[in-house]
């Protein structure tokens, strides 16, 4: 068996797999691609001491770091299962089982999508998700916020200070965001918000120019013209494939405590997948560290 297995080859993977080979012990990590999100990203300018970095490159460099080391690498497969026997089992899609004195669960998370025409199309062309990230690039624009919750809010808050106007999109009667959210909202001059509004197509030529949405009250189509529009309707937790048998919390994210330690004694989860209030690059990678280390610290305790 694996003394460590990671699942996911995103920063809270590929952190927690270069850990745990520099203790000596048997590393393995699985993941459908290296890279994870880092690999959609255009450009980085907040991993600290690197000033820049593409996506890509990033990923390619994470891939690297992980191939420096005596890592069994098992990539383009997905894991469709754990269990926990003698060994921690982890059962691919394509049937083989992986076996494990204990599991780092890294496999990350996806935003979710409006699915309206123009959103695909125009992803990194004014079409963004992440307002910590991509917040600096719509300096002095007319941009929209999509989705009135607390992140479509608090970003809409942040965004404000840097673009010169922002429009809240929500499509239900009401804001759902905490009132104290909602007041400071308020307060801002140059923000507007718009309920009851369904978006309908993200509109541009080679990049964005404006959004429709339709006013659910009357049916009747508005458009407003526009250069960025952040997507801010959740971030769901890749982990539907954990089903009941650890603890997840409300969103789907997996529980952890300050070891990153789930619910099933030898698995640990790190990154984007488990409940940590920011979801970035660096907090990914640190707490991808901090599992690992965990695990060998669970691992030469548990040793018979
Ligand atoms: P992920 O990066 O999501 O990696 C998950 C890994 O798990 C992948 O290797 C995937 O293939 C694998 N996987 C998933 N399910 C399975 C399965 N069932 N079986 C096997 N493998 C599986 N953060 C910043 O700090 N700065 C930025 O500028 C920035 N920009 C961003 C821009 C975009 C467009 C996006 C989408 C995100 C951005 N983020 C940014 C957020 C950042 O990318 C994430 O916080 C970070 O990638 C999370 O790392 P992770 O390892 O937890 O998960």
């Amino acid at each position: 068996p694996f003394d460590v297995l990671v699942v996911g080859g995103g920063p809270a993977g590929c952190s927690a797999a270069v850990y745990a080979a520099r203790k000596g012990i048997r590393t393995g990590i699985v993941a459908e691609r290296f890279g994870g999100q880092v690999r959609d990203t255009l450009g980085i300018e907040n991993l600290i001491s690197v000033p820049y970095i593409e996506g890509p490159k990033l990923a390619d460099n994470l891939e690297a770091h992980v191939r420096n080391y005596n890592v069994d690498i098992i990539t383009a497969q997905q894991v469709a299962s754990i269990k926990k026997n003698e060994y921690v089992e982890v059962t691919l899609a394509n049937g083989s089982v992986l076996k494990a004195k204990t599991v780092i669960i890294a496999t990350g998370a996806r935003w979710r999508n409006t699915g309206v025409p123009g959103e695909a199309e125009f992803k990194n062309k004014g079409v963004a998700y992440c307002p910590h990230c991509d917040g600096p690039l719509f300096q002095g624009k007319e941009i929209a916020v999509i989705g009135g919750g607390n992140s479509g809010i608090e970003a809409a808050i942040d965004l404000a200070g840097i673009a010169k106007h922002v429009t809240v999109l929500e499509f239900m009667p009401e804001l759902k965001a905490d009132a104290v959210l909602q007041k400071r909202l308020y307060s801002l001059s140059n923000i507007s918000v718009i309920k009851n509004a369904q978006l309908t197509e993200i509109t541009g030529t080679d990049k964005v120019d404006g959004i429709n949405y339709k006013k659910r009250e009357t049916g009747e189509e508005q458009h407003i013209n526009l250069q960025g529009v952040f997507v801010q309707i959740g971030l769901v937790p890749n982990t539907e494939w954990l089903k009941d048998t650890l603890e997840r919390n409300r969103m789907g994210e997996i529980v952890v405590d300050d070891h990153n330690a789930t619910s099933i004694p030898g698995v640990f989860a790190a990154g984007d997948c488990m409940n940590s209030p920011y979801k970035q690059i660096i907090i990914s990678m640190g707490s991808g560290a901090n599992a690992a280390l965990s695990a060998f610290d669970y691992m030469i305790r548990n040793e018979a």
